[in-house]
């Protein structure tokens, strides 16, 4: 099992070998997350019923892939940005779960299909 130290020192040495921190802006690095993200959703855009279904049974292998390598440029991304603000992204992620173990309190949420919004995005 690899941990996610080392997948964001996999990133970090393909970006130092290849040169590319220079042009690497933060800003360019979160655009890129998105655009990734959107490539993910694409994959699901415009099927039927049966496309996840037949994904999830492990029918669609060819899919599958494409969804991996989706996820994968989005980590990347994700990584990155940590790698050039020099935090631990181990420890933003727990914090972040943290704070959404007590904004969706099981107590009060389990089985419940409910959004709340994030303190981040109240104006
Ligand atoms: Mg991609």
């Amino acid at each position: 099992m690899t941990d996610i130290k080392e997948l964001q020192s996999i990133a970090k040495d393909f970006i130092d070998k290849r040169d590319w921190r220079q042009f690497q802006t933060l800003k360019d690095l979160a655009m890129n997350s998105s655009i990734e993200s959107n490539e993910l959703m694409e994959i699901f855009l415009w099927h039927d019923k049966n496309f996840e279904e037949n994904i999830i049974s492990g029918n669609d292998k060819e899919t599958l892939n494409k969804i991996k390598n989706e996820i994968s440029d989005i980590l990347f991304s994700c990584l990155a940005i940590a790698d050039h603000l020099n935090f631990d992204i181990s420890e933003a992620y727990k914090n972040k779960m943290s704070e959404l173990e007590k904004r969706y309190d099981v107590n009060k949420v389990k089985g419940k299909l409910i959004k709340i919004p994030s303190p981040d995005h109240k104006k």
